[in-house]
């Protein structure tokens, strides 16, 4: 069976880590590339980056981002220099961007930087950026329009979003890897990200729905909500400020049209029958993922469903 996942950072990965547990060479995981920026000079890609930390086993486990044990020399004396200090850099992760820009700057694309990196770090999958051309991911606060990182890193995400905009999106296609991996999948994955900030940024892109549509593939999508709460991040104020639900029932309002099954949390029962009026499916599991069984275990419901 081949596998495709979306995913975005640490929700995305968490799961993917699950999927790569069960088959670590038939899967390739399309990563939200929305989140990138540019940073002393340098390139950043922050979802890849995540994804690729967890599933080479060396992502930090409480936060979920960043690498385990990492140090902060650079990012002290950068401090210390006046630098732009609101985007904590550890020395090992400085290496990932130091890598990732160095091969930009020689004309490789990223998909093929992406490749390298999976491969040095010993990952059997398939890790795709979903774009080799930057979309980035904009939002329209209470304040005006902002950078993604602006509002999530810098701001810690306290405003209300208003509205997304995936800035040349309609313009960028997914990259043929992308598109190759999606059609030839037997079971398209959606990760329990975010829809606003990791999935729609993938699901956007110019093409992408008739691509979609082409897919053989059975689709299914795990819900990010457990009951009224987010496990991480700013989703329930999203769902709120965009007029959904804030359950897994505004989850499914949103990806209805792109999933065929629903996997929400075994606590959420009552939504099954509101969300199956919306066409999906629904499988009800533990989706909280605490630790590595969890995670394979949740990958193999989805896998089933
Ligand atoms: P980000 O780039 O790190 O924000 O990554 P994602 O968009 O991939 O992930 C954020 C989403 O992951 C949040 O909405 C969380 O609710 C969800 N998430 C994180 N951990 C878990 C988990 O263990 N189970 C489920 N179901 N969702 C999770
Ligand atoms: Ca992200």
């Amino acid at each position: 069976v081949k596998i495709a996942a979306l995913a975005g950072g640490v929700g995305g990965a968490r799961l993917c880590h699950g999927l790569y547990q069960v088959s670590p060479e038939r899967l390739s995981v399309v990563v939200n590339t929305g989140d990138d920026f540019r940073l002393h000079g340098l390139t950043l890609c922050p979802d890849f980056d995540t994804v690729l930390y967890t599933l080479a086993g060396w992502a930090d486990p409480v936060q979920g981002w960043g690498v385990a044990g990492d140090t902060w020399n650079c990012w002290n004396q950068l401090q210390k220099l006046g630098g732009e200090s609101w985007f904590r850099l550890g020395d090992q992760d400085l290496a990932t961007h130091l890598y990732r820009s160095q091969r930009l700057a020689e004309g490789a694309r990223l998909t093929q930087i992406c490749q390298e990196l999976s491969v040095r770090a010993g990952l059997s999958c398939a890790l795709l950026p979903m774009a080799d051309q930057p979309v980035p991911t904009r939002l329209r606060l209470p304040r005006g329009w902002v950078e993604f990182q602006d509002y999530f890193v810098r701001a810690q995400h306290q405003e209300a979003v208003l509205e997304c905009r995936y800035e040349g999106a309609n313009v960028v296609p997914p990259t043929p890897e992308v598109v190759a991996a999606l059609s030839a999948a037997d079971r398209i994955v959606l990760a329990p990200s975010n829809p606003f900030l990791s999935l729609r940024p993938i699901l956007s892109l110019q093409g992408m729905a008739d691509v979609w549509r082409a897919c053989p593939a059975r689709r299914v999508a795990v819900s990010p909500m457990i009951g009224s709460q987010a496990v991480k991040g700013p989703l329930a104020a999203l769902l709120q400020s965009h007029g959904h639900p804030v359950n897994s029932l505004g989850i499914a309002q949103l990806l209805w049209e792109w999933a065929d099954v629903l996997i929400i949390d075994e606590g959420d029962r009552e939504l099954a029958a509101p969300i199956e009026a919306l066409g999906l499916k629904v499988e009800l599991a533990p989706t909280l993922m605490k630790d590595a069984p969890d995670r394979r275990r949740l990958a193999e419901v989805a896998l089933r469903a």
